[in-house]
């Protein structure tokens, strides 16, 4: 039987402007890279505060390319997060590097820690992933970059808008500096354009490489040299990609954009009422915001503290859904997929395991009603007892 949702896991907010912005495009004759990708990168750039920003078809293609883009060799070295989507470490492995996991910290970021616990002479990159959209610890891992000499690529796929220190992530900080930033615009990202993503750098040279790795490796120059003569010609410099973003994801792209600040205040009014109502139990972990940065709240994630996980936390997920409440688990460490167990035979990442097996991500989006506020407290709250009390009973036998 299919399940209807009271509360559905993610619904986007696709609003008349949205729509209307669609249809200019699709009437305008103009759908691949235009006008409104140029406009979207314009407005994007200047709303996280960076110096260039390219759009692409997904946050795995700014990270592909932010990785070419570094010319690893191969051997090279790059240090991520055990806990993230699949497509970070796929994108180290197609640029031609070997992923090496360092472990995260209790809130699921990358540990700094670890980093450097995980440092050889083969290190070239580190890519941190702002986990759930709270901002890892920026400064410690610029300052570990910093001495020695490693490039940083930020996987913001989380994290629109968050910031560190308060500066937007993406944007130019005074505190240190990444060579790229990729952000996801998927279906249930904070900012959508149904698939799509963005690059982020202070670096011209990164920026014009990747643009041109996005469009088969043509060069951009050659266009512009011959515009008025030879509008036909154009040169392919290197063997690229076919990346790029369409008018038509950039029109949803640009209203999401002007929405994103009540978006995010929208889905913190939530986390807040979670919090509220969920840090009295002591069978549950609330998710931590620090006070140096700001978090986007992409995810809530509950964290069940208890014995028999992750069986506790699977026989919770079943009462959620039972109930109609959407609720999913982020992420499935990468060592536990087929294709990459046994491939990374020192990595430990015990914090890692651990977050996964105890962790549940709840509803959390703006078109929320109060009403399904209520439902998705009101059924953890239950489900919360009823996960607790098999063992009371067994205590009390
Ligand atoms: C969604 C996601 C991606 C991939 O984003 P796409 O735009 O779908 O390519 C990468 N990293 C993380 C952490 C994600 O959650």
């Amino acid at each position: 039987m299919e399940t209807v949702w009271t509360v559905p896991y993610h619904v986007p907010s696709i609003g008349k402007e949205e729509i209307d912005e669609v249809t200019d495009t699709l009437r305008s004759g103009w759908l691949t890279t235009g006008p409104k990708v140029r406009q979207f990168e314009e407005e994007f750039r200047t709303f996280v505060g960076a110096p260039n920003a390219l759009a692409l078809n997904s946050c795995t293609a700014a990270l592909h390319l932010a990785l070419v883009a570094m010319n690893l060799e191969p051997g090279d070295e790059v240090i991520t997060t055990p806990l993230t989507f699949c497509a970070t470490i796929n994108a180290i492995v197609h640029a031609g590097g070997v992923p090496v996991l360092a472990d995260v910290d209790a809130d699921g970021n990358l540990d700094p820690a670890g980093v450097a616990d995980a440092l050889s002479p083969r290190t070239r990159v580190v890519l941190p992933v702002h986990f759930a959209g709270l901002p890892c610890d920026m400064q410690a891992i610029w300052a570990i970059a910093r001495r020695h000499g490693l490039r940083v690529i930020e996987d913001a796929a989380h994290a629109m808008p968050a910031s560190f220190r308060g500066v937007r992530i993406g944007g130019q900080s005074p505190w240190g500096e990444s060579d790229a930033v990729a952000f996801s615009f998927y279906a249930t990202k904070c900012l959508t354009t149904g698939e799509g993503g963005m690059l982020t750098t202070p670096n011209a040279s990164v920026h014009s490489r990747c643009k041109s790795l996005s469009l088969h490796g043509i060069s951009a120059d050659a266009w512009m040299r011959y515009a008025d003569t030879r509008r036909w010609f154009y040169e392919v410099r290197e063997c690229g990609f076919k990346c790029n973003m369409s008018d038509i994801q950039a029109a949803i792209g640009i209203h999401q954009l002007h929405r994103q600040i009540d978006f995010c205040e929208q889905r913190a009014a939530i986390a807040a009422r979670y919090t509220d109502a969920f840090s009295r139990f002591d069978d549950v972990i609330v998710p931590r915001s620090p006070v140096d940065r700001s978090h986007a709240w992409h995810l809530y994630v509950l964290r069940l503290r208890r014995e028999n996980l992750p069986e506790a936390r699977d026989a919770f997920l079943n009462t959620l859904h039972r109930e109609g409440v959407g609720a999913s688990v982020h992420f499935i460490p990468i060592p536990l997929h087929p294709f990459y167990s046994g491939r990374f035979p020192l990595a430990a990442w015990p914090c890692a395991r651990a977050f996964y097996e105890s962790a549940l991500s709840l509803p959390i989006y703006p078109g929320m009603t109060e009403r399904q506020l209520d439902v998705v407290i009101s059924t953890v709250e239950r489900a919360i007892t009823s996960v607790r009390r098999p063992l009371f009973a067994v205590a009390g036998r």
